[in-house]
């Protein structure tokens, strides 16, 4: 498995997602240091990192950005050169235990801790501010907490600015109008929250409901032999985009899977295939009245002309 990295951390982790470091391993009293964890741990928050690579949503492209961070509830020693993260009590008149996030080692008193001794129940944060390297005035904003809780530092991303949505680039507004025609447009963009969040299961189940509506929009007041989703959808098919009526069958063959015999993974793929075929229709639906616009102008125009010429 891919080790995940500030890059990650920033780019692909939801809001209050929490990951967990199993730092010190208690056994037989005492909490010893995992090394691999650590490492995984010093990773996660990209002590010693300058970079990140991100989409800057102002460049409208990838680049690096410079790494600015800002350490709150840390110990800062006399002359500023550490930032250190005190993690036991003082013992046998030496210093306490202490991560220092700067250089990433621990110093003062060494693990194996006793247990009473590795503290319980703290917290710090860090704040990081992520610089774009095409333009310095384009920045981003991100702020973690760590927790130390049984030996664990537990890391959450606890606030980001702007949110990943505004970095991603959404444009909802692209099919508004048919999107309100068909009453789905919170929908729409609850689907594209939600999947930007990362909810697959959740963002699926608003793209499903969109094509429900589709469907009932289309089918107006006519009266079937059946509810059934398959005769609804062989009713209306000659109203989709050429390109997708093939696809319905299918189609139909994913929506009638319950939402709750889903897992997160097949969720996604459904997400990305209903997302498609979703956004096709509108874009034919776009066209389409487009095509009727315009020929009602003409129509207009000839009619005039007609009346001229009589
Ligand atoms: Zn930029």
């Amino acid at each position: 498995m891919e080790e995940k990295s500030l890059d990650f951390l920033f780019n692909n982790v939801s809001l209050y997602t929490k990951e967990r470091f199993e730092i010190f391993k208690l056994e037989e009293d005492e909490y010893h240091l995992n090394k691999e964890e650590f490492e995984k741990f010093k990773k996660y928050i990209g002590i010693n990192k300058e970079k990140i690579i991100t989409y800057c949503h102002k460049c409208k492209k990838e680049f690096p950005f410079n790494i600015q961070v800002k350490y709150i509830d840390f110990m800062t020693d006399i002359n500023f050169t550490t930032e250190n993260m005190i993690i036991t009590e003082s013992f046998a008149n030496g210093v306490a235990g202490r991560v220092d996030v700067k250089k990433g080692n621990i110093w003062g008193a060494m693990p194996p801790y006793k247990k009473e001794k590795l503290y319980n129940n703290k917290i710090w944060y860090i704040e990081y501010l992520f610089e774009c390297t095409n333009n310095s005035q384009h920045r981003y904003l991100m702020m973690i907490s760590i927790e130390l809780k049984d030996g664990c530092f537990i890391v959450r991303k606890i606030g980001q600015n702007p949110s990943m949505l505004t970095i991603k680039g959404f444009d909802f507004d692209k099919y508004k109008n048919i999107l309100e025609k068909l009453n789905a447009y919170d929908d729409y963009k609850k689907a594209d929250l939600s999947n930007a969040d990362h909810f697959f299961v959740g963002a699926y189940a608003y793209l499903r409901r969109i094509f429900e509506k589709l469907i009932l929009f289309y089918l107006g007041e006519a009266k079937l032999d059946d509810n059934h989703m398959d005769t609804k959808i062989n009713f209306v098919k000659d109203k989709f985009d050429p390109r997708i009526r093939g696809l319905l069958k299918n189609l139909y063959g994913i929506l009638s899977k319950s939402i709750h015999e889903l897992d997160e993974d097949e969720s996604k793929e459904y997400y990305i295939y209903l997302k498609t075929v979703i956004d096709m229709q509108l874009e034919y639906m776009n066209t389409e009245e487009e095509k009727e616009k315009q020929s009602k102008r003409l129509g207009k125009i000839l009619n005039e002309i007609a009346g001229l010429i009589q």
